[in-house]
């Protein structure tokens, strides 16, 4: 079957084994009551022995392991699914179902710390059901195309280096599924109508002509072997392009080989949350210390931008206390922002490092976290580095001309189409082209400020890794643009068509 893509969020061409994800699957067979049970049964206990398995490996978090079996073997969430199995629904079915009343009457409660519990508990549940779907746990560490109604970013962070590709049906051009799939060069696109696939057929995903074949003959699937294996989709080096500077996105110390490999000038934006994300309690300083000064070795001199943790809103973390980004999670979470500012400051030894803050909304902002590291710099006796911003919310953007204490600037194209233009960045598909030129127009004003106070000025959202809108942000004097480590050779057709036609 050739099912044409409706939208390409991150390219490439990849074969591989189908695996519907689970839990948003629409697809639940019922087995007769006795082997759901039966499955129910067996997935409750694996799960555990997991918990077990992570907590001899982090026995500080004994509590919390605790908590989470106990939440497992809950005999009301036990009975009423084992209810619901005999009513007749599967047990994948009947576990959500219980599970949702569960949730029902704790948000019904009036105890905040039973609300808190909620993320938990889903969590919890969705641990069991991902362990219905698989006899052995070596079918979860196969490499997949991953076929889903919608991604979720933990999915991608717990199993990117399994997933080969992904298709969807909707999906957002600058969601962090689709950023991260960019970053890990995993091919991600959308078909609206997607028809069920089954798992484990085979499939390709070519974005170059634009389609995924399923159920491939075996002379096609011979032939597309051989040329993913021959192919260069992401072996691009940089060009010369003196004066414009090329810099990467990343989002972990493993994305540096390709910053490398490409011969990125610098890393413009190192999205530092993700390694939050991909934990369930905060890394201490000498962890963060590690991983910064690891990267700080690995980039061999080359100056890194580190962005302080950026979370809020579609990046919510279990452990943290936040609601929408911006500087409040900073106030609202000091240790953890001291913790990782030291550990940025003690890392920063050949002075490569800069630390730049996300979501600022007014200069006093700026001005008080600057402060902060200037003091923590201070105290520690250590290197002071560049300190600046994203520019990325509607209120900074308008009030550029009072922002004069940065070092340099960066333009978060994802969040500031968000605030303009009311874009989701989850959802929506191509929406955000409808506005280029506006956006192209109110940042010549911003070009125009940083060239009056010789403030450093750079694009990190993903607009800058459309070749015709890089285009367009080379022609209004923006030079240095922050882009997935896989869109160098996107960098160096704009560069080349810019130059040739200036
Ligand atoms: C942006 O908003 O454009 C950006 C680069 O930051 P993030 O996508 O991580 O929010
Ligand atoms: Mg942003």
């Amino acid at each position: 079957m050739k099912l044409k893509i409706d939208i390409t969020l991150s390219n490439g061409y990849i074969l591989g084994p189908i695996k519907n994800e689970s839990y948003n699957d629409d697809k639940d067979y019922y087995k007769g009551s006795l082997n759901e049970l039966k499955t129910l049964d067996e997935a409750i206990k694996k799960s555990l022995k997991e918990i077990d398995e992570t907590e001899a490996k982090e026995p500080k978090l004994k509590d919390y392991f605790l908590a989470e079996k106990l939440m497992i073997n809950d005999p009301m969430l036990y009975s009423k699914a084992k209810e619901l199995i005999y009513s007749g629904l599967s047990s994948k079915k009947a576990f959500k179902m219980a599970m949702n009343q569960f949730i029902n009457n704790l948000n019904k409660s009036t105890s905040s710390y039973l609300k808190e519990r909620i993320a938990d508990l889903e969590d919890v549940v969705l641990m069991v059901i991902k362990n219905m779907d698989y006899d052995s746990k070596d079918e979860t560490s196969k490499r997949y195309i991953l076929v889903c109604d919608k991604v979720r970013p933990s999915t991608l962070i717990q199993d990117h280096e399994n997933i080969l590709g992904i298709i969807s049906k909707v999906g957002g051009f600058t969601s962090h599924s689709a950023i991260l799939s960019r970053s890990w060069s995993i091919p991600y696109v959308v078909i609206q109508d997607l028809p069920s696939l089954n798992d484990g057929d085979i499939a390709i995903i070519d974005t170059r002509l634009n389609y995924v074949i399923t159920e491939p003959t075996k002379e096609l699937i011979e032939k597309c072997s051989a040329e993913i294996n021959a192919s260069s989709f992401y072996n691009n080096k940089a060009q010369p392009h003196n004066g414009f500077k090329f810099l990467a996105n990343v989002s972990t110390n493993k994305d540096i080989d390709r910053v490398l490999a490409s011969d990125f000038d610098e890393i413009g934006l190192y999205r530092t949350e993700l390694i939050f994300m991909n934990s369930n309690r905060p890394y201490t300083f000498d962890e963060q210390y590690t991983i910064y000064s690891e990267a700080v070795s690995l980039m061999k001199g080359k100056p890194i931008t580190f962005r302080t943790f950026d979370v809020g809103d579609d990046k919510q973390i279990d452990y943290l206390i936040t609601n929408h980004k911006g500087f409040d999670n900073y106030i609202k979470n000091p240790l953890i922002f001291e913790d990782q500012v030291k550990a940025l400051l003690k890392a920063n030894s050949f002075n490569t490092i800069r630390i730049m803050f996300p979501m600022i909304e007014q200069e006093s902002e700026f001005i008080y976290l600057k402060d902060w590291v200037l003091r923590l710099a201070k105290e520690g006796n250590y290197n002071i580095p560049k300190i600046g911003m994203m520019l990325e919310t509607k209120m900074a953007l308008t009030s550029i001309e009072t922002f004069l204490e940065p070092d340099f600037f960066s333009i978060g194209t994802n969040d500031l189409t968000h605030e303009l233009y009311n874009i989701s960045r989850e959802d929506e598909t191509n929406e955000i082209f409808n506005h280029i030129n506006d956006l192209i127009e109110s940042l010549k004003r911003v070009v125009k400020f940083c060239n009056e106070k010789n403030i450093s000025l750079s694009i990190c959202g993903e607009l800058a890794s459309i070749k015709e809108v890089a285009i367009r942000f080379y022609e209004i004097g923006i030079k240095n643009l922050s882009v997935s480590p896989a869109s160098m050779a996107m960098l160096n057709m704009a560069y080349d068509e810019f130059i040739n036609k200036n």
